[in-house]
């Protein structure tokens, strides 16, 4: 196993194992977040669930995801750092414990939007690993739709499945830059077919996305990067879903697909990817 990949697996298995274990293991302390400036009024608060967009309006804040449930009081926290106006709105880009666990503690003073499927699955309990009392939003879409506050827009758009069924790209036209929830995560994709998610979709569902007029990328996990780190991460998915087809239809094997992920693609013995991607790609590559 090259350096490459051995640097990718330590890398995924700290995303992967860091999202496992604060799910189940609640009791333990909450890691303590940190906020960065993305853009002019955009920040982002990294630690614990998935990456955290602030948006500083002169009426409220605007927020993309709320981590988990246990992370709630310190985000509240890190947003004082930047404005002292409310948060009004949370955009919500699925429905994983990690990017919508703080629904419950912000609904009585922010509205939560998400697509209709994200919600759903909060509703159905789809996710086997989340903790109980996830919320879900209380107004949802199917296409589209935007918020306006304090003289700024931010759009929240559905262009297909991919990391689940109810993935939203939330888009800041001003400042040229997405939000992309898991569609972009780590350094591989984590397709939870439970969830409705689609290898196959997820290409075609960022080559839609990739149309939007933007510069800069908030990734659902990792640091912050470009149109061309979101195209080489689309390419990889592409890559992934060649190399596993052809091993599909060599007759392989799910045992011997998930070796070469973990091979190739870094993912984790036993981690999400091994549970919810590898049984699910058998099916739909066959
Ligand atoms: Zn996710």
């Amino acid at each position: 196993m090259s350096r490459t990949h051995l640097a990718r697996l330590s890398a995924a298995a700290l995303l992967l194992t860091g999202c496992w274990i604060a799910s189940t293991q609640t009791q333990a302390p909450p890691p303590k977040l940190t906020t960065s400036k993305v853009k002019e009024d955009l920040y982002m608060i990294v630690g614990g669930g998935g990456n955290v967009a602030v948006y500083v309006t002169n009426e409220g804040v605007i927020l993309v995801d709320d981590k988990y449930d246990q992370n709630h009081d310190d985000i509240v926290t890190q947003v004082k750092t930047v404005t002292d106006r409310p948060i009004k709105y949370i955009l919500s880009t699925h429905y994983h414990a990690d990017h919508s666990g703080g629904n419950a503690k912000f609904l009585p003073t922010a509205e939560i939007i998400s697509t209709a499927n994200a919600r759903a699955n909060i509703v159905n309990h789809t996710q086997s690993n989340a903790p109980a009392g996830v919320a879900g939003a209380r107004v949802t879409f199917t296409d589209e739709s935007a918020v306006f506050l304090g003289g700024k827009e931010v759009r929240a758009r559905y262009f297909g499945r991919g990391h689940t069924n109810g993935d939203a790209i939330i888009y800041f036209p001003a400042l040229r830059t997405i939000h992309t929830g898991d569609m972009m995560a780590g350094t591989t994709p984590l397709i939870d077919y439970p969830g409705g998610g689609s290898v196959v979709e997820w290409t075609k569902t960022l080559d839609a996305a990739m149309k939007l007029d933007f510069d800069t990328v908030i990734p659902g996990h990792g640091a912050v990067t470009d149109k061309a780190g979101l195209l080489a991460y689309r390419n990889n998915v592409e890559k992934l879903r060649t190399r596993a087809s052809g091993l599909i239809h060599e007759g392989k094997s799910q045992e011997d697909v998930g070796k070469v992920m973990t091979a190739e693609f870094g993912w984790v013995p036993d981690s999400l990817q091994m549970q919810w991607s590898v049984p699910g790609m058998m099916k739909e590559l066959k």
